[in-house]
């Protein structure tokens, strides 16, 4: 199989077995000079995930060792995910991925859309110039996405497979490839695979440190509904009515209220109308989502994972401003906006105060 094709695609079979033809052990991969290339390479892929949420362009190269050090950047990559072994970046990182590969996909030809999709196990084919899945594959990736135009009775079935549009085809398939990396890590890693990366691990290690910090343990002050985005005013509204709401929503509302210093309890009452409403479930999920003083706390997921998740409904303004990219970034302008409004007054008077004679 041609390498440059390998090379944008590196999690397909075949790439491993390229990996293996060539005879690279893990030992040669994480410390031999030949490959350095694919060490900074794997290591630009993680940075890139946790940057900007994509994994950067492979290189144009007609070379076979070119290609082969690009296919072999994707193991590293996924050793130092798996030394960092922590669950924020196994997702964003899972993330870039597929988001990359979706972005690779809109300019392939159908027999590689079709080899992908195989590839991550989900059965299709091409119908009269129309890639076609077969309906349970559609509604394992779908279940998150909302909207009207995922709903299944919205597309044209033939024999039990679901025609789509080249796009819409890419997107299922993204959310496929995200799920597989999100599942398969982290992997075991020896301490001798943890020592030969550790200066990588460390730096990403800080840098993800860094970026957790970002998004909790800020004072946001009373929690004011009216500052919540468009998407959880929507998610809160839900909730309120007693609406059924998506795994992704009740995750995405629990980490939001937890990072904005809501306690355990008031964040269960969010549900209590919630038609499958179970006490002693709802605290035991919140409590293993916010941690609760026990062990990891997961974040607020980012815009882009919400609009993965078909729940980034309603964008106003300050979302389509381009300053948003995280729903507690939108939380924060609006409690910045509101204390300049109320220290605005305070100057004036400062000003029309008299002096002391
Ligand atoms: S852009 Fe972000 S903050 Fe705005 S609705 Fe979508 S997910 Fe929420």
């Amino acid at each position: 199989m041609e390498t440059h094709h390998l090379s944008r695609y590196p999690f397909l079979k075949a790439a491993s077995e390229l990996v293996r033809a060539n005879s690279v052990s893990l030992d040669d991969l994480l410390s031999h000079p030949a490959y350095e290339e694919s060490r900074r390479r794997g290591k630009q892929r993680v940075l890139d995930a946790l940057n900007d949420l994509k994994v950067g362009q492979a290189p144009s190269s007609a070379d076979d060792v070119t290609n082969l050090l690009e296919v072999l950047s994707y193991p590293v990559a996924r050793v130092l995910v798996s030394c960092v072994a922590d669950e924020f970046l196994v997702r964003r990182y899972a993330l870039a991925e597929a988001k990359t590969m979706n972005e690779r996909l809109e300019t392939a030809d159908f027999d590689v859309m079709i080899e992908v999709a195989e590839d991550l196990g989900v059965s299709a084919h091409l119908e009269s110039d129309m890639l076609s899945m077969h309906f349970c594959d559609f509604l394992r990736y779908t279940s998150g996405l909302r909207g009207k135009d995922w709903k299944l009775v919205n597309h044209e079935m033939r024999k039990g497979y679901v025609l789509l549009s080249k796009k819409k085809f890419g997107r299922v398939l993204e959310q496929a490839l995200s799920e597989r990396i999100e599942m398969e890590l982290p992997l075991p890693v020896t301490d001798d695979i943890i020592g030969a990366v550790s200066k990588d691990v460390a730096e990403i290690s800080e840098i993800v440190a860094q970026l957790r910090e970002k998004m909790r343990d800020q004072d946001f002050g009373e929690i004011t509904i009216t500052k919540f985005p468009p998407c959880m005013k929507k998610l809160t509204s839900m909730a309120e009515k007693g609406e059924n709401m998506p795994h992704a929503g009740r995750f995405a509302i629990t980490t939001f209220l937890s990072t904005l210093g809501m306690p355990v309890d008031d964040i269960v009452k969010t549900f209590f109308s919630s038609p499958d409403f179970d006490n002693s479930m709802t605290v035991y999920q919140v409590r293993h989502i916010t941690g609760d003083g026990m062990g990891k706390r997961y974040s607020c997921p980012e815009c882009a994972t919400m609009r993965t998740n078909g729940i980034c409904v309603d964008m106003d303004d300050l979302c389509r401003s381009g300053r948003i990219r995280h729903p507690l970034g939108y939380y924060r302008v609006k409690t910045m906006s509101s204390k300049r409004r109320k220290d605005e007054p305070e100057k004036e008077q400062k000003v029309e105060a008299p002096r002391p004679a």
